[in-house]
């Protein structure tokens, strides 16, 4: 059978992974001159533990697998990785909201986390405010665009013809018309990321809307922490959700080069692919003083922005990975935060459908 995926993010890469391990002869089609231009070359980098999550859901349940999945594959393609953990630190008057918050989340089936009293979180994090915090080992720190490159090289090498600069104009029942002429298909994997509304309507598939949520990032050149710092969740109105609680909000996140990634703070823009960082460093700023307060940082540099593929349905938010099989279409809606990490589990989805 012959398959077409549509978008050479993350996603429909290891999708497409699957596809060509099933026996197909698999073709991936991106548009963009180069890879990881879009969500899978804009994220925070980070390998999720699947516990900011809501309990039962789809996503925290794909996340888990997507974790172990993600470092099996991370190692094989010799991504630049580190298997760090992570915190969660209380906010002022949050203490007491610790212990529930672990006993919810050890009943997840990841490696264990546990609480470390303020002496043992200053006895590794010296800059660190002080604080007793929950330590999540599953977390990690990854390559994101590195990844993306590295599994184009796997697949191409297995035999998975990825076409850049090609984009899907119009969609026939066997054929799709693209700028580098009709390419026909018996099955085809809408793995758009920001753009996969307007390939589902052009399919037939109504409702269903993107827009794009937009996160910006500072950047410190050094970076004074062991590991990914975020807080608990939090009430929308939290200074650090920053414009809006559309993400995990404002945290902490050292970069595999070893320096201090803060944000992304999440507000809806109007193009998808407008990238121009639009904020100022005010929140930025302050989040560093929490998390940091006696730490002299060096000055913050507005750094790269991306944004989040928010997907509704007539109007109205929906929270999950939205993945629909419609005659010889199956379509990835939707995929936001934890896809970089879910992306090796969804595909395991998507091949059961196929
Ligand atoms: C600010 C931010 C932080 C995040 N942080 C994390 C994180 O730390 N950890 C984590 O697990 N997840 C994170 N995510 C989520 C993660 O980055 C995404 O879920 C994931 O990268 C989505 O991958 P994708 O392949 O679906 O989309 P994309 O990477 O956007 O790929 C889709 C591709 O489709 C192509 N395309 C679109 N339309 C067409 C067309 N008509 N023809 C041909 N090609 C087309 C595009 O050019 C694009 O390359 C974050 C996201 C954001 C925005």
């Amino acid at each position: 059978m012959l398959a077409v995926v549509i978008g050479a993010g993350i996603v429909g890469l290891h999708v497409a992974r699957l596809l060509q391990e099933q026996g197909h002869e698999v073709f991936v089609l991106e548009q963009e001159r180069f890879l990881a231009e879009h969500t899978s070359g804009r994220n925070s980098g980070v390998i999720h533990s699947g516990v900011f999550y809501k309990t039962g859901s789809f996503k925290e349940a794909i996340c888990i697998e997507g974790n172990r999945l993600t470092y099996e594959w991370v190692d094989r393609l010799k991504v630049a990785h580190w298997p760090c953990g992570k915190w969660v630190v209380p906010e002022e008057g949050q203490e007491s909201e610790l212990e529930p918050f672990l006993e919810r989340i050890r009943k997840l089936p990841i490696p264990t986390p546990s609480l470390k009293s303020a002496d043992e979180v200053a006895s590794e994090e010296p800059h660190l405010r002080r604080t007793s915090a929950i330590f999540v080992p599953s977390t990690g720190i990854l390559d994101a665009a590195g990844y993306v490159k590295a599994l184009a090289v796997y697949l191409e090498n297995k035999g998975v013809q990825i076409i850049m600069q090609c984009q899907v104009l119009e969609i026939g029942d066997h054929e799709l018309k693209t700028t580098r002429g009709e390419i026909p298909f018996d099955l085809a994997i809408n793995s758009a990321g920001l753009f996969c509304d307007e390939i589902a309507e052009k399919t037939g598939l109504s409702g269903y809307t993107i827009k794009p949520c937009r996160g910006d990032y500072y950047l410190i050149s050094k970076n004074p922490v062991k590991r990914p710092v975020y807080h608990l969740p939090y009430p929308a109105t939290s200074l650090r959700a920053g414009k809006g609680a559309h993400g995990l909000g404002v945290h902490l996140t050292p970069t595999i080069d070893n320096q201090l990634l803060l944000g992304p703070n999440a507000f809806f823009i109007e193009g998808k692919t407008d990238y121009d960082h639009k904020t100022g460093p005010a929140d930025f700023e302050k989040a560093v003083q929490f998390y940091l307060p006696k730490w002299n940082p060096p000055p913050l540099s507005p750094a790269y922005s991306g944004n989040r593929p928010k997907l509704f349905f007539k109007g109205e938010p929906l929270p999950e990975f939205t993945i629909l099989k419609q005659g010889n279409w199956i379509h990835l809606l939707g995929i936001e935060s934890p896809g970089l990490t879910s992306a090796p589990a969804l595909a395991n989805h998507v091949a059961k459908m196929v």
